[in-house]
């Protein structure tokens, strides 16, 4: 059975762009549910650690010079089947590659800088929420 949370960055190019109002509306109108949400900076030990499963991939230096080089705006989401109807919304990694209306297409200038993340399963998404907020933090 699919889960109903999933866990979001608007990353630090979105920010920087001032898109974090436009990505909520369309997070918000797409049905989802804030339950935790916060603007923060990650650094880059932190930065190392979050994607530490891409570790061995060439881009592994370039996306946590990338993460840690200004704030982001984490929260967790919740809606029916939510994993999967997030990465919907947000399209390809790469969003020349991204369907049109999809927050990457709309938003995004590359495939390093792709102004949202979405986890992809319901265990990172439950995994990717703890690295954030505690249980107090969560609604
Ligand atoms: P996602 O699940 O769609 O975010 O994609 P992946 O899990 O494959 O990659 C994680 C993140 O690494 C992506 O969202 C990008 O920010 C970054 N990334 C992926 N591919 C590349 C690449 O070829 N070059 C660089 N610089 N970053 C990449």
């Amino acid at each position: 059975m699919s889960g109903n949370r999933t866990f979001t960055m608007i990353k630090p190019d979105a920010v920087e762009n001032n898109y974090i109002g436009g990505i909520l509306k369309m997070i918000n109108e797409a049905g989802f549910r804030i339950k935790a949400m916060k603007f923060t900076r990650l650094t880059k030990e932190a930065a190392g650690a979050f994607y530490a499963v891409h570790k061995e991939r060439p881009f592994y230096g370039e996306l946590v010079e990338y993460m840690s080089g200004g704030p982001i705006v984490a929260a967790i989401l919740e809606k029916d089947n939510a994993v999967e109807d997030f990465r919907k919304l947000i399209g390809a990694t790469n969003p020349e590659e991204a369907e049109e209306g999809t927050i990457r297409k709309i938003y995004a200038k590359s495939i390093a800088a792709n102004a949202v993340h979405g986890s992809d399963s319901d265990e990172n998404a439950e995994i990717e929420g703890s690295f954030f907020f505690s249980q107090l933090e969560r609604f």
